[in-house]
């Protein structure tokens, strides 16, 4: 057949495809290249093989693949000294196939969302070229070559051609926009970076480049832009420390060191390979997403892993790569792939077997690092069943002194001085130490211990680790008076008369900042306790800040903040407002107006809580200026 020229229609389809393959997928042109490639690596690869079974015992030469772009000719050529094609198999091949099924990916997934948009194949060059040609010399013993020719519509040329290495070179005539599109130098490099980083046989594009005479000059060696064996694919024994650190580096140059990595390797009941690190994170803002890799035989495909690996996974960084992830299936399909849940399944595991050999064996290393690392953990266990059941095991809490338990530990070391009369153990917490000061100090007085929450995960982690642990509640410490947080033994409040608790209601309304809401009640917290305290049901406040940061419970979002306000009836100050009050108890609204004691006292508690602000906060200042003048110039 390859002695004479040949006309002929491809494949079996008369309608024409190549208008659709052009318009297929245009923001995803750009992976015509790591087809080809991927093409020619295969056949590469092949060569290989019939070398090592003996089927070839000629010269092998020196297997690689050479991208070569005339920008002037706007021609692109992918070169392999791989196995090539004879006549026969191009028409087997490309002309029925390889077309038969690039028309039928176009047909099936035309309309839909897939991974990397994999395995379109050799077709795919038509996206970019007006035409293609292939010239081939098959390995097999006394073929010609082949030259096969195509311009984009269903009719092709075949004939002999005259060529004396065995292998296939693919060029590409770019059409006029893809020749702006990818007919430069760095856009081709940037490609292969792209797609072509980490493929098994060696990849030239260009040369090697020298400083020489105040410019780069190309040397006669070749530059290869791959690594044929990345890290993943090497045995973890054989690998330090350091060259993990090192490929984070080359995989994300911008980023700092990550905290720690884990080396995939299954090969049953399906086969990945991979390292994912752990990145530093800090806060919710700085979180980003789709920095976990997918590869494919060592070809990149996406790096948008959601819906392969559970979604707090997808915090992680680096590389997975599996033959098993269907890649033509829509993305909604996957979750429900078997393979796809075994895989997310086994990936969770490793990540949780990790952490915990951490945990366990590198104690201060886990400390260390845990301020960064518990975001990610608080929210794998917020949204992953299976990983907090493990992670109750490793995760940390820190009090406010900066000293770390393990869960149980904890709740060992409190449980003594902490259990209420309901025999739950009361945790005790503060968001910020600085705004909270005065209640942690009344709490670690009474001999108590506080712990800090401060991520921004913390409302929802707090209510997971009640329901978790069990016969547990949490309790920030402002939440009541530190007599009341952990009630021990039922106490009876004091009792006041209708008439004086309403007037105290008023008095106070009076005055209070206007958009909050207030309950006001009267308590004995000792003769030397502030005469107000203001504090915050923990309820109410966890589900507003829960709601707040998105969790369904919009309703609490909505509801105006709440105060609790606590005269002490014992305080000596307090003792005389109230007098005063008893006084004027026919023009409740006017004393409190009036009342230089009453402004006094409500403002240093709201300055307590952090709440005295503007207007109010000035009208203090000068208020107590005032106060002072007139008792130190009596
Ligand atoms: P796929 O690679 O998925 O099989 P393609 O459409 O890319 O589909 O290619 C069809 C077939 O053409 C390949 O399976 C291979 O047999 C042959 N082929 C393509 N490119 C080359 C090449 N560079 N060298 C040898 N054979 C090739």
């Amino acid at each position: 057949m390859a002695n004479k020229a040949q006309t002929g229609q491809i494949g079996v389809t008369t309608e024409n495809i190549f208008p659709v393959i052009k318009q297929f997928l245009y923001s995803d042109h750009e992976i015509f290249l790591r087809e080809l490639v991927a093409n020619a690596v295969d056949a590469t690869q092949k060569m290989k093989t019939l070398a090592s079974n003996g089927e070839f015992k000629g010269e092998l030469g020196d297997l690689k693949v050479s991208v070569e772009l005339d920008e002037k000719k706007k021609t692109l050529k992918i070169i392999d000294n791989g196995i090539g094609m004879t006549a026969e198999e191009v028409d087997k091949y490309i002309n029925q196939i390889a077309f038969s099924s690039a028309g039928e990916f176009l047909e099936k997934y035309k309309d839909q969302n897939i991974i990397g948009h994999f395995g379109l194949g050799f077709y795919s060059a038509f996206m970019v070229a007006k035409k293609v040609t292939i010239e081939t010399l098959s390995w097999k013993e006394g073929s010609e070559g082949v030259l096969w020719s195509c311009e984009g519509d269903p009719e092709f040329e075949m004939g002999p051609c005259k060529k004396n290495d065995r292998g296939t070179v693919v060029t590409l005539f770019l059409d006029d926009e893809s020749a702006n599109d990818y007919g430069t130098k760095g856009k081709i490099s940037q490609l292969l970076g792209k797609y072509c980083k980490f493929m098994p046989v060696p990849i030239v594009f260009g040369k090697e480049q020298e400083w020489k005479d105040k410019k780069y000059v190309d040397t006669d060696k070749d530059h290869v832009i791959n690594a044929i064996e990345p890290l993943w694919t090497r045995k973890p024994s054989e690998l330090k420390e350091e060259d993990y650190v090192k490929f984070y580096k080359d995989l994300y140059p911008m980023k700092e060191e990550p905290l720690f990595y884990i080396h995939l390797n299954v090969d049953y009941p399906f086969n990945l390979t991979g390292i994912l690190y752990f990145p530093k994170i800090k806060e919710r803002m700085a979180i980003e997403k789709n920095n976990i890799q997918l590869y494919c035989n060592q070809m990149f495909v996406t790096d948008h892993v959601e819906n392969i690996v559970p979604d707090f996974l997808t915090l992680l960084h680096g590389v997975i790569d599996s033959p098993d992830i269907p890649l033509n299936v829509s993305r909604s399909y996957l979750q429900a792939d078997e393979n796809v849940k075994k895989i997310s399944t086994y990936i969770t595991k490793k990540v949780a077997d990790r952490l915990e050999e951490i945990f366990k064996n590198e104690r201060s290393a886990w400390e260390s690092k845990w301020d960064n690392l518990k975001l990610f953990i608080e929210y794998g266990m917020l949204s992953d069943e299976k990983f907090c059941e493990r992670a109750l095991k490793f995760a940390l809490l820190k009090n406010t002194d900066g000293k770390f338990f393990a869960l149980e530990d904890y709740r060992k070391a409190i449980s003594d001085t902490q259990t209420d009369k309901d025999k739950k153990v009361v945790y005790l917490y503060a968001t910020d130490v600085d705004a909270q000061y005065p209640f942690i100090e009344a709490a670690k007085n009474k001999g108590y211990d506080v712990l800090l929450m401060d991520c921004e995960l913390d409302a929802h982690f707090v209510n997971l680790l009640e329901q978790k642990i069990g016969d547990t509640r949490f309790a920030r410490v402002d939440s009541d008076s530190v007599d009341n947080l952990i009630v021990k033994e039922e106490k009876v409040k004091p009792q006041m008369a209708d008439e004086d608790k309403k007037n105290m209601e008023t008095m106070f309304k009076a005055i209070l900042p206007k958009d909050n809401e207030y309950i006001i009640e009267a308590d004995n917290l000792g003769e030397d306790a502030a005469p107000i305290l203001i504090t915050r049901n923990e309820f109410m406040r966890r589900y507003r800040e829960m709601s707040a940061l998105g969790g369904g419970m919009n309703f609490y979002g909505e509801m105006p903040e709440s105060f609790n306000i606590t005269a002490n009836l014992q305080n000596p100050l307090m003792i005389k407002l109230i007098g005063d009050l008893k006084n004027n108890s026919d023009k409740v609204e006017e004393f409190a107006a009036g009342s230089d004691l009453l402004k006094q006292l409500t403002d240093l508690a709201l300055l307590s809580n952090g709440l005295l602000k503007g207007k109010a906060l000035s009208d203090f200042i000068a208020r107590t200026g005032k106060t002072l003048t007139d008792y130190y110039s009596k």
